[in-house]
């Protein structure tokens, strides 16, 4: 009688509660702090993808790798927590960075790394691997290539699927659109959710990292479907990272209206991914944030930490700068979030 009075009250709140529409946001005060890993420092260059969140209860969250980090890099501290979009090469890190090597234009490239930047990453920093499709699987047999065991399935306690962390072994899980969970820092009262939503591109791996006996000529291997993520963090921060992707109407009726994000991280390089036009669109129409940050840009986009004119990112902050706070993602620079969206300290 009394769980059945207890659910019977659970269920009226819900109900009761205004933003039962959406997503319940965190409470705690405290800022996120971003850090992008890119090749060159100061800069936001060609190849740069990797971002590094922390939350205030100390959850660090590393978001598609790429090239330009791997396992050794002194840049990445604890990891507790990786989020892969899918597993093209840019993203998963088929070749090892050379620090500080060529030009932000035109990064140096290093050694291959046959089993991807990502998992030598993962199987060092014994991190919770989230990813969509069948990544999970995938990256568990390179996780296993490196530690020459498999990883177990990550935790997914209560109805917040809930994970501790720092955990003392690699974890994976498969993170599809309408599914979440939840990155606990030891005994913090609340989690950060992570949410897995659509996006418009593909996911193939590449052959060059698909393991013996590999992929007929001229293929990829199959990954299923590439995803975006929604992180909501403890202090009620929400980032929207696209992943790779075109535009799709679901940004605005189920990203925006659903989740509300605050902060928006776009992919934005024009022949594979949204372009400057397609990504104001997005921002001014669909989805509304506080800040952006244009990422994966594929070309030089600063030069000593100021935007280039007649760049993709020069023509995306002219085109946008009267609907959101844009913040250039240059390397090794951290900034902090509040609750809002609002970048502290960025203006
Ligand atoms: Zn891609
Ligand atoms: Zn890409």
């Amino acid at each position: 009688m009394r769980v059945r009075a207890l659910v019977v009250v659970a269920v009226v709140l819900i109900f009761l509660h205004p933003s039962s529409d959406s997503v319940v946001h965190g409470q705690s005060s405290g800022l996120v702090k971003v850090t992008p890993l890119g090749s060159h420092a100061g800069e936001l260059c060609r190849n740069d993808r990797a971002l590094l969140f922390e939350d205030p209860t100390g959850v660090r969250i590393l978001y598609d790798p790429g090239r330009t980090v791997d396992e050794t890099d002194s840049r990445l501290g604890d990891v507790h927590v990786m989020l892969l979009s899918h597993a093209h090469a840019d993203h998963i890190g088929d070749s090892r960075p050379v620090p500080g090597g060529g030009t932000c234009a035109a990064p140096a490239t290093g050694a291959a790394n046959a089993n991807s930047n990502f998992a030598t990453i993962a199987a060092a920093k014994n991190a919770a691997v989230l990813a969509p499709g069948e990544l999970s699987g995938y990256l568990s047999r390179k996780i296993a290539n490196v530690r020459g065991s498999a990883p177990a399935a990550c935790a997914e306690g209560g109805l917040d699927n809930i994970f501790d962390v720092p955990g003392s072994a690699p974890c994976t899980a498969s993170l599809r659109p309408g599914g979440s969970r939840t990155a606990r820092r030891g005994g913090a009262p609340t989690g950060v959710r992570i949410a897995a939503v659509q996006a418009v591109h593909s996911n193939g791996v590449p052959a060059a990292l698909v393991d013996t006996p590999g992929e007929a000529p001229g293929l990829s291997g199959y990954g299923g479907s590439e995803a975006g993520f929604v992180i909501t963090f403890t202090n009620g921060l929400v980032a929207y990272l696209t992943g790779d992707t075109g535009l799709f109407g679901d940004m605005e009726s189920i990203i925006a209206r659903y989740y509300r994000p605050t902060l928006v991280v776009p992919n934005m390089s024009d022949t594979v991914t949204l372009g400057p036009n397609e990504a104001t669109f997005m921002i001014k129409s669909l989805v509304r944030p506080r800040t952006v940050m244009p990422s994966h840009v594929n070309e030089q986009a600063t030069s000593g930490g100021s935007i280039r004119s007649g760049t993709r990112v020069d023509l995306f902050q002219l085109f946008t700068r009267d609907y959101a706070d844009v913040v250039v993602p240059v390397s090794d620079v951290t900034r902090s979030f509040d609750g809002s969206g609002r970048c502290i300290g960025c203006r």
